[in-house]
């Protein structure tokens, strides 16, 4: 058998060499089928260089209609979380893991992630946001590779330093908001809460891999007034071990801090 000669992979490019004539676009081939190939990033006018979020890929009303990333359902469910945590519009610009329009919006492909990787990454160094905000899995597995294998859960609250780049922006990763309009109410607050991490202290990813099981567990539900949309209030705190699980309300987490301090 031939030696396999690995492929070297080109981290930065042009965002403009994106083409029919590009290798990764032929075997990709989405250029093909969508209506509006090699989106581009939308930037408001004076971003202030805050945040970019990165989304999976554009969907029917990207591709149809605005030709910009983030203006259909999720995108309209995604600025009303942003205005809810206290976002402003020119902080904000979006990005997608995959610049063209998936045949019948389907997850793109890790291939298919893989082939757009190279323009989200000089996305990024190019235009050195202070945070980028990872949308979903596709988002992770485009922007931070291998590592972002398992469960989505697993990334959530956590440091991650984006390989192959000299620019080390924060990184966050939450739920896409299209997870909430397929009936996945239970990740709104997920998304609200992980909206709410800048200038919050993140876990450190552990050195050798995530716990395959854990015998204690501490949980957190809370709300966001929509008189006060940054400031959480805090409903119940359950502290667990394998067999029992002990939740704590409202006043007895007062006890409890009287307690301990
Ligand atoms: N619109 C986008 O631009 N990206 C998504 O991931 C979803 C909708």
């Amino acid at each position: 058998m031939g030696k396999k000669v690995k492929k070297e992979i080109k981290v930065i490019e042009n965002p403009t060499e994106a083409s029919e004539s590009r290798e990764d676009c032929i075997k990709c081939l989405l250029f093909q089928t969508c209506q509006t190939p090699f989106m581009k990033a939308y930037f408001p006018k004076g971003w202030t260089g805050k945040y970019l979020f990165v989304g999976e890929g554009p969907g029917k009303h990207e591709d149809e209609i605005s030709y910009r990333p983030f203006t259909g359902d999720a995108g309209q469910l995604l600025v009303r979380y942003l205005r809810q945590t206290g976002f402003n519009k020119n902080q904000c610009a979006f990005s997608n893991a995959v610049r063209c329009r998936p045949i019948n919006n389907a997850t793109p492909t890790t291939a298919q992630i893989k082939a757009c990787r190279p323009f989200i990454l000089w996305e990024i160094e190019h235009y050195k946001p202070e945070y980028v905000v990872l949308l979903g899995k596709s988002a992770a597995k485009s922007v931070l590779g291998k590592i972002a294998k398992g469960s989505l859960g697993l990334l959530r609250g956590r440091d991650f330093t984006i390989e192959g780049i000299k620019h080390k922006p924060k990184v966050i990763v939450t739920y896409h908001p299209a997870a909430v309009l397929r009936g996945g109410g239970q990740y709104e607050p997920a998304i609200l809460e992980d909206l709410a991490r800048p200038g919050q202290a993140n876990l450190q990813l552990p050195k050798d891999g995530f716990p395959k099981a854990s015998r204690v567990g501490f949980d957190t539900e809370y709300y966001f007034r929509p008189s006060s949309p940054v400031k959480p209030v805090v409903l119940t705190t359950a502290i667990s071990d394998s067999k029992t699980v002990k939740v704590y309300d409202k006043e007895e987490l007062i006890k409890l801090k009287r307690y301990f301090e």
